[in-house]
């Protein structure tokens, strides 16, 4: 295996991207430290203000990590602590007969090698992905991270492939203390990799992250693919939790071997925990379907295009009735040297650098031009039909739910 590749990403840049390359963190911490939506318009500000606020008091360990005002997250459990919530909850699962975890938050043993974290200790990894717990990818994961720290894993209790940023809002998570295959334990989640992550920045455990990996997903994170993601979902996540993350993806084949993705991971994680990551950043890595003498080194991307050729596929239930697929061959991708797509196309372990301010810049300036003066005709309020009974009171329980 080869050194770092080194391409020519740069000229290849246009002058969007390189804006975007100047303007990207400081926007974007800008408009987060004033706890309200600057350029957003519409949107009432308080909810994202107390959010802020509760990621910051949770997450910790982000180096250089940006203020966030507002309140303490205790302010908004009064009476209860989370401690004695959890054994509540704890107790009334045993009354169910159920095989619910508790937090153990010990150490498993000693292990050598580590990258220190800042104060000296190891460093404590949180791993998760969105093939679920049973994943052969996620034990090559916490494997590969044992050396470097102190590896927890909490996952998906099922494939939660390509379920995105979604996150449970109007049900209970149900979590259970699981025996991995090396024999460790780890947590499965009834829910998605972003709850997952939300479970541990919320203080499911006594400890902090230094730092969040997910995967190693059985399947390419190119391109587009990204805004699918349940792997990628997870390490944003992480980033708005204030934890520096990254998601690993290993490009399908027929007989999967994820030695080269563990090694690339490790070299990642060794990566960000030396270096750090800023506010916004997280890593995207994708790994080609080729042995670590196959590899030919590693390459920073950018996020190319995926091609998708999905098709909508019906089908007759027993009933007669139609139903749906949406599914199809493979993507392909556009291959233009400096993506993320070539790279693993050409077997190089391709890692991107992801920004969560998805502000488009050139489109901002152009808007300059735009006519922001006169609205055309429009229906008034009145003219709207009348919120129906159970509309009115969904709206009142939503309006509830946002205030407590
Ligand atoms: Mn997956």
């Amino acid at each position: 295996m080869s050194g770092p590749h080194d391409t020519d990403d740069g000229q290849e840049l246009d002058a969007e991207d390189e804006a975007v390359e100047a303007e990207g963190a400081e926007g974007a911490e800008g408009a987060e430290a004033d706890g309200a939506e600057a350029e957003g318009g519409g949107e009432p500000g308080g909810a994202e203000g107390a959010e802020g606020a509760e990621a910051e008091a949770e997450g910790g360990g982000e180096p250089g990590g940006a203020e966030a005002g507002g309140e303490e997250p205790a302010a908004q459990q009064p009476e209860m602590t989370r401690e004695r919530a959890r054994a509540e909850r704890r107790d009334l699962d045993k009354e169910r007969g159920e095989p619910v975890a508790g937090p153990r938050a010990g150490r498993r043993s000693v292990r050598r090698g580590g990258v220190p974290a800042g104060d000296g200790r190891r460093p404590r990894i949180l791993v998760t992905n969105d093939d679920g717990i049973e994943s052969r990818g996620l034990l090559a994961l916490k494997m590969a991270l044992d050396p470097i720290g102190d590896v927890t894993v909490v996952a998906p209790d099922l494939n939660q492939s390509a379920v995105g940023h979604l996150k449970t809002l109007s049900r209970p998570l149900r979590v259970r203390e699981r025996t991995l295959a090396d024999g460790s334990k780890g947590w499965s989640v009834d829910g998605s990799p972003t709850d997952c992550v939300s479970l541990a920045c919320l203080g499911f455990f006594e400890e902090k992250f230094d730092l969040v990996a997910s995967g190693i997903n059985y399947g390419a994170n190119l391109g587009d693919d990204i805004t699918y993601s349940g792997t990628i979902s997870a390490a944003m996540e992480a980033e708005i939790n204030h934890l520096p993350a990254f998601g690993i993806s290993q490009e399908y084949s027929e007989q999967v071997d994820f030695s080269l993705a563990a090694m690339a991971a490790a070299v990642v994680a060794r990566n960000i925990l030396r270096h750090g990551l800023r506010r916004g950043e997280l890593l995207s890595v994708n790994v080609p379907a080729a042995t670590v003498e196959e590899c030919e080194g590693f390459e920073v991307t950018r996020v190319g295009r995926r091609i998708y050729q999905d098709q909508l596929i019906e089908r007759l239930d027993p009933r007669g009735i139609p139903y749906y697929w949406i599914g199809g061959p493979a993507p392909s991708g556009i291959g233009v040297p400096g993506t993320d797509f070539n790279a693993v196309v050409n077997r190089r372990v391709s890692v991107t650098p992801i920004h969560l301010d998805l502000t488009g810049r050139r489109l901002m300036r152009e808007m300059q031009g735009w006519d922001w003066s006169s609205a055309p005709d429009v229906p008034a309020d009145e003219d709207l039909p009348a919120t129906s009974e159970a509309e009115a009171q969904r709206l009142a329980e939503e309006a509830r739910f946002e205030r407590r």
